[in-house]
Order: C-alpha cells, then sequence, then structure tokens
C-alpha cells in the first residue's frame, strides 16, 4: 500500500473511531441510571453506550470496536476515577468487548437487517457467558477486597448469574434495540465495508458481499474514466449488472436513478464531465440495427462511456473494460474487471 493511500485510510478512520469514542464515553459517563440501588449492587448502571462501538464495528470493522470500547474506558478511568477501585471498569470492559467482538465479526461477512440481529443475538449470547464466568471467577474475588459480603457463596452465586447477568444483558439488549431501530436509516453506511472498500482494486477480481459494496466497485471505475470507454457486463440475470451501473453513475456524477434499459435499448445520462450510455443489446436482432439506433455514435463518443449489457456485437474498438459478475450467493458476487485495448 502506498504511502498517500495508507494516510487518506488513516485520517478518515481515526476521525470516525474518535467521534464515536467521544459518545461512547459520553453515554457511559453522564448518561447512566441506576437500576439496582442496593448495596453491593448499587454500581450498577443501565446506559447506552455500547451503541457507538456497535456503530462503529458494523461500519469500520472489528477492530474499530474494540478501540472505542477501550477509549470509552480510558478516558472515563483518567477523568472520572472509580469507586470500585476499576474493578467495575474492568469487568464492563471485558463484557464489552467480548459482546462486540463476536458481534462485528460476524456482520462483516452479513451486511444485511437479517445478520445484524443475527450479529447482535450472537453477541448478547457470548456476552452471557463470559459475564457468568468473568462475575464468578474475576469479579467476585476483587469486589470482595472491599466488600466481603460478596464472598459468601450464595451472595456470589446470585450476584454472578443473577444480578451481575442481567446487569449486562440488559445494557447490551437495550443498545441492541437501538440499533435496530436506527438500522434502516443508517443501513447505507453500515452495509458498507469502510475498510474493504478503501482496499478495494478496481482491477482483478473482488467479491462483494452486499450491492453496496458492488455498486462501489463502480463508483471506484467511474473515477479512472476518460470519456470512450466500452464496458461490457456480463452476467446472467440478477447478477448486479445494473447495480453496478448505478455506481458507475454515481461516480460520474449522474444523480438519476438509472434502471435496466430492456425496453427502450438505450439510455442516456448527463453527468459531470462525460455522459453515461446505458444499453442493453438483449432485444437487438443484428448488428445492423446499431447504426440507426444511434449505438455507433455512441461507441464512438469521446465525451462519453457506454455501458453495454447482454452485448452482441464483436468488434469492439478501442478501450474495452470487461466487467464479468458471477453469482456465487445469495448476497455474494464474484466480479472480474479487465482491460483491454483494440485497434
Ligand atoms: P442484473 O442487472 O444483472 O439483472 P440487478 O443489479 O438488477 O441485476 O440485481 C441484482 C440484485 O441482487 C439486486 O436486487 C441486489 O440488491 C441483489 N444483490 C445482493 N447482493 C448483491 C451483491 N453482492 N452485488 C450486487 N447485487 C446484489
Ligand atoms: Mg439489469
Amino acid at each position: 500500500m502506498s504511502k498517500r493511500k495508507k494516510r487518506v485510510i488513516d485520517t478518515a478512520y481515526l476521525t470516525k473511531v474518535a467521534v464515536l469514542s467521544a459518545i461512547a464515553y459520553v453515554l457511559y459517563a453522564f448518561a447512566a441510571f441506576p437500576i439496582f440501588p442496593v448495596f453491593p449492587f448499587n454500581q450498577l448502571d443501565l446506559d447506552f453506550s455500547f451503541v457507538p462501538g456497535l456503530l462503529g464495528g458494523f461500519s469500520l470493522g472489528p477492530s474499530a470496536a474494540i478501540v472505542i470500547e477501550t477509549i470509552k474506558h480510558l478516558i472515563k478511568m483518567l477523568t472520572n476515577g472509580s469507586n470500585t477501585f476499576y474493578v467495575g471498569d474492568l469487568s464492563n470492559f471485558i463484557v464489552g468487548i467480548s459482546f462486540l467482538l463476536p458481534a462485528s465479526l460476524y456482520y462483516r461477512k452479513n451486511r444485511t437487517f437479517k445478520g445484524a440481529i443475527l450479529s447482535l443475538v450472537i453477541g448478547i449470547s457470548i456476552e452471557a457467558v463470559l459475564s457468568c464466568l468473568s462475575n464468578y471467577f474475576v469479579m467476585c474475588p476483587l469486589y470482595g477486597q472491599f466488600a466481603p459480603v460478596i464472598l459468601e457463596s450464595d451472595v456470589r452465586v446470585l450476584f454472578s448469574f443473577a444480578y451481575g447477568l442481567a446487569f449486562n444483558l440488559i445494557k447490551s439488549v437495550s443498545s441492541s434495540v437501538i440499533v435496530v431501530l436506527i438500522y434502516k436509516r443508517l443501513s447505507p453506511i453500515l452495509k458498507l465495508d469502510g475498510q474493504k472498500i478503501k482496499e478495494m482494486r478496481v482491477y482483478g477480481t473482488t467479491v462483494t458481499h452486499t450491492a453496496e459494496e458492488t455498486e462501489a466497485l463502480g463508483i471506484r471505475l467511474a473515477k479512472r474514466l476518460k470519456g470512450g470507454e466500452k464496458i461490457i457486463l456480463d452476467g446472467d440475470l440478477g447478477a448486479g449488472k445494473t447495480t453496478f451501473t448505478k455506481g458507475l453513475a454515481k461516480g460520474l456524477g449522474i444523480t438519476d436513478t438509472v434502471l435496466s434499459p430492456t425496453f427502450v435499448i438505450s439510455k442516456s445520462y448527463g453527468g459531470d464531465n462525460l455522459t453515461l450510455n446505458h444499453l442493453d443489446m438483449y432485444r437487438l436482432e443484428n448488428e445492423g440495427e446499431t447504426e440507426t439506433l444511434g449505438i455507433d455514435d455512441m461507441l464512438s463518443d469521446n465525451k462519453a462511456v457506454t455501458v453495454v449489457e447482454w452485448n452482441k456485437l464483436n468488434d469492439l474498438k478501442g478501450r474495452v473494460i470487461n466487467v464479468k459478475i458471477e453469482y456465487t450467493g445469495e448476497t455474494e458476487r464474484k466480479l472480474t474487471v479487465t482491460k483491454r485495448d483494440e485497434k
């Protein structure tokens, strides 16, 4: 990776992580409500501070979730101190990571609404197990140093498997509910794997896991076009040819909605610098028709790029880019982009 590219990634990534960490800290330190007022459980507060970690984990990757959760705790410890000698903070940190990490790892490969729900269920389940273990074996002995009552075996069991567990689950479940409620609104961001898109290369083979990623590859190809290119899209019905073309259009600065031109054969859209001609040759009967339909002029226009679905022309001249899209799973596509120069 070149130095320049790396710097761009780091700045955008760091800014987002910093903002999300700050919000997490504010929610954690200032928007917490006591839920168990009775000693020794009176340190148990409800807060929604997993929301930024989840959003970061979903949109920026598992490492972002860990960084956000860590910074949230570090700022809290440095500025607010602790009235549990940091035992509560340590517990919250372990439990938080055991929730956020599995959730964002699962969502990374399942970037749909269903995937989001499942990732939260998986995260909460793993958290539940780890919460009990960490409460019983780590937190109780530590808490016991200054609240000996917790070392009495029935209190210890009650704390670990009832109060402590319930407390941790209430927090992660309530943050999850909020993420589910705002998911639809944020899905364009969440469905994009920011890290992956930045590292995606236009030419060669790319496996995408959402329509948004396929669109993103189209956007990136568009940024490299100079005019005069013919882009041949090859893929079965439902592969993602129109989705890819939508990306090309966005990348060229076109705001109109791009639809499959099956019944009109061709459609043109004006972009910032280049025109996008979208052709569907499925209903084209013979090569001779291209002249009467104006297709020949489109193909030779150096101020335009022409995207062709169901290409029927054998002798395309100039810069030709082939995009092969293969359906490899319900939401997985394998895209292979190659270019050639025809004399
Ligand atoms: P085509 O034009 O090749 O017939 P479309 O782009 O119209 O295909 O449709 C592709 C469909 O597949 C869309 O409904 C899109 O949301 C869905 N889809 C799911 N996953 C992907 C993916 N990774 N890439 C592209 N499309 C995807
Ligand atoms: Mg189509």
